[in-house]
């Protein structure tokens, strides 16, 4: 599993300088309607993830009851966000899913960054398993060209934060979208967590918002905290630069990791607490608690967490 690097200044035709695509080289939604009840083992994990962010009881509270209900508006600005995906020629199974766990990244995220991916027309495409990135037009610029690190982009199976007539494009393969090991080897949606935690960071976040801690200049400083005191990093793609360190850490929040495993601890939210303590907040403040959003894990999906 080569780790693909981040592809610098693609100025021409538009695109973005931060799209940062990911090698294919070898390498049931629910929405629960009212009570929710927690299992002895969910129980467990709500306090874990209370105790590590340090929060009281009262602050955890609306993490028990449903507060998303359907028909409101911010169910309704869930849903648009979510389903903008584009899967011609992929199964629907897959865009299916995409939605599934689209949605769940994005259930705790703060209206005013959902309105940015709403007003930027934010979408994700699904690259067909049988064709290459560089087949779909948003992407055909890259064709026959060559990522910094030297493999033709037509190989690439995730991208994000591309500009294509007055849209802001992520994709991702539709082999990571079918809850099977893909062959690149990564962990089922993967990818499209990973890409649209770029999404979140470049194009829905405000560069600064005061005191509020959702913003780039704070994901810059976490990874700037992370190099200067010599924290443990994930993996070394996360190393390159801020927001490698953001989506991979992203990946790790909704247990589908890159790798496994650093420092020989299991790479979870409890490993980020422990070594990336900024990271950690940063992700809670910008996605909720911890969990596993996909297709059938979707347990938290639905509930706004403060
Ligand atoms: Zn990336």
């Amino acid at each position: 599993m080569g780790p693909a690097l981040f592809v610098l200044a693609l100025s021409l035709c538009g695109f973005d300088a931060n799209s940062s695509p990911l090698s294919s080289s070898p390498h049931s939604s629910s929405c629960p309607a009212g009570a929710l009840e927690l299992s002895p083992e969910e129980l467990a994990k709500q306090a874990n993830i209370q105790k590590l962010a340090g929060l009281s009881n009262d602050e955890l509270k609306p993490l028990s009851e449903p507060i998303i209900s359907p028909g409101t508006p911010r169910f309704e600005l869930i849903n648009k966000v979510a389903s903008s995906v584009t899967a011609q020629e992929t199964s629907s199974q897959a865009r299916e899913n995409a939605i599934v766990v689209l949605r769940g990244e994005i259930s705790s995220v703060d209206d005013p960054l959902l309105y940015n991916l709403v007003a930027k027309e934010a979408w994700l495409v699904i690259i067909p398993k049988n064709k290459l990135l560089t087949d779909l037009p948003m992407f055909s610029y890259y064709q026959g060209r060559k990522t910094a690190d030297g493999r033709l982009w037509n190989d690439i199976r995730g991208v994000a934060n591309v500009d294509y007539r007055d849209k802001v494009y992520a994709a991702t393969g539709e082999e990571n979208l079918l809850g099977k090991e893909s062959f690149s080897g990564y962990k089922p949606y993967f990818t499209l967590v990973h890409e649209w935690a770029h999404m979140i960071h470049l194009v829905a976040m405000p560069i600064w918002s005061g005191d509020a801690p959702v913003n780039q200049i704070n994901v810059t400083r976490a990874y700037q905290d992370a190099v200067k005191n010599k924290r443990p990093f994930p993996d070394s793609y996360a190393r390159q630069n801020s927001m490698e360190f953001f989506a991979q850490c992203a990946a790790i929040w909704f247990a589908v990791p890159y790798v496994d495993s650093a420092q020989g601890e299991t790479l979870n939210a409890e490993w980020l607490a422990k070594y990336q303590p900024l990271m950690f907040d940063l992700l809670l403040a910008t996605f909720g608690p911890p969990r596993s959003i996909t297709p059938n894990a979707n347990l938290f999906s639905w509930f706004k967490f403060y």
